[in-house]
C-alpha cells in the first residue's frame, strides 16, 4: 500500500494503526513467533481487538503452554473457536477444510477486519502478501498482514530485545507450527504436511 513504511519495525506499527480504525477487529493467533511480536504492540494500539485461536484438539502440549504464557504476558483472554472433528484428525486432505476453515468463518462473523501473522518469506504461497489486503472471499473485509516484510531474523531480534514469550518448539527446529499430527521440524513451512503437496490449510487462500 502506498505511503506505508518499508522499514520493518515501522511497517508493523503503522499497519496496526491502520487496522485500529475498525471497531470489529479480529486477530487470529496460533501462538507462533509471529503472534508474539504482533501481540506485543497490538493491544496498546487497538485494545478493542478480539484475539481468537482455533483449537483442533490435536495441538502440541507446548502450544497449550505457550497459550497460557501469552495470556499472562499480554494480559489478554484469548477466545477459542473449536475445530474438533469426529475423530479429531482425519488426515491432511480432510479436517483442515471441513473443521478449521469453518472455525475461522465463525471467528470472523460480524468482523469488519482481521489481522494475521503472514510473512512473504514463509514460502511461495505467501510471497505476494501485502500489508493491507481486501479479503474478497469473506465479503470484502479488510485483512492486515503487519509482518509481511519481516524476516525470521527480524522476528528473533525483536523477541530477544523485548524478552517476549515464544513457542519452545521453535528451538527444536520447527519454524512453522500447526497441529501435532501434521507438523514436523523444518525451515519455512517445510514441516507442515511434509511429504504431501499440501502447504496451506485453507485459512489464507
Ligand atoms: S493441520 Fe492437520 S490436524 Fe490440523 S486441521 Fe489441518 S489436517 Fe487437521
Amino acid at each position: 500500500m502506498r505511503g506505508l513504511s518499508t522499514d520493518v519495525a515501522g511497517s508493523l506499527s503503522e499497519t496496526l494503526r491502520l487496522a485500529a480504525v475498525h471497531e470489529r477487529l479480529v486477530f487470529l493467533c496460533s501462538f507462533q513467533k509471529e503472534e508474539s511480536v504482533i501481540l506485543d504492540e497490538l493491544l496498546e494500539i487497538a485494545p478493542q481487538t478480539r484475539v481468537v485461536t482455533i483449537d483442533t484438539g490435536v495441538l502440541f502440549a507446548e502450544t497449550l503452554a505457550t497459550w497460557r504464557a501469552f495470556e499472562e504476558r499480554f494480559g489478554v483472554r484469548i477466545e477459542v473457536q473449536e475445530a474438533l472433528g469426529t475423530p479429531p484428525w482425519t488426515g491432511p486432505e480432510h479436517c483442515c477444510g471441513t473443521h478449521k476453515v469453518a472455525a475461522l468463518e465463525r471467528a470472523l462473523e460480524g468482523a469488519d477486519a482481521w489481522i494475521t501473522g503472514l510473512r512473504r518469506e514463509q514460502g511461495p504461497t505467501r510471497a505476494n502478501t501485502e500489508l493491507v489486503e481486501v479479503d474478497e472471499r469473506r465479503g470484502q473485509i479488510a485483512k492486515y498482514n503487519p509482518l509481511a516484510l519481516w524476516t525470521e531474523r527480524d522476528l528473533w531480534q525483536r523477541i530477544h530485545e523485548r524478552g517476549l514469550p515464544y513457542h519452545p518448539l521453535h528451538d527444536e527446529g520447527y519454524s512453522s507450527i500447526g497441529c501435532a499430527p501434521c507438523t514436523q521440524p523444518g525451515g519455512g513451512r517445510e514441516g507442515r504436511w511434509a511429504g504431501t503437496d499440501k502447504s496451506e490449510c485453507g485459512l489464507h487462500v
